[in-house]
């Protein structure tokens, strides 16, 4: 089981096995589903649902335009998307534009990475990784 994130209306996707040569579509919207694990921006209650629903870990990385280091592990974060494409589903949150969520999750500073499963929270880091070290954390606490 794999899931994605609608880019065009914010549904969760879930995917089985797709049938050879047959595009994905996302089942709210029916666009196309993009399935290249590129991150998607959410705002708090599009994440709750993901959080809540998704069968694959969230990893969230609550950022914001003016800070510097979300700038650095933007790369990195959108890499390790690509490369756990629908094993593992990222999504943005923007800090500034989503305060409630922001707030309730205890967000202090920036970036941070939360990551959930099953419904919850499992672990968060606050600030840049490199690339082998965030896939490393993500590793260490679920199975993408
Ligand atoms: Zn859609």
């Amino acid at each position: 089981m794999k899931a994605h994130l609608c880019a065009r209306c914010g549904a969760l996707n879930r995917i089985g096995d797709a049938p050879p040569g047959s595009a994905p579509v996302c089942g709210k919207c029916k666009a196309d589903l993009d399935v290249s694990g590129e991150p998607r921006p959410v705002t708090g209650a599009q994440l709750d649902a993901a959080v809540r629903n998704s069968p694959v870990p969230v990893l969230a990385d609550f950022w914001a335009p003016w800070c510097g280091p979300c700038r650095t592990a933007a790369p990195i974060f959108a890499d390790l998307g690509r490369k756990k494409a629908g094993g593992l589903l990222v999504v943005k949150v923007n800090s500034d534009e989503e305060q409630e969520v922001s707030a309730r999750l205890g967000i202090r500073a920036i970036p941070t990475f939360v990551l959930f499963l099953g419904g919850q929270e499992i672990a968060r880091h606050s600030g840049v990784m490199p690339a082998g070290e965030m896939e490393r954390w993500v590793a260490g606490h679920a199975r993408t």
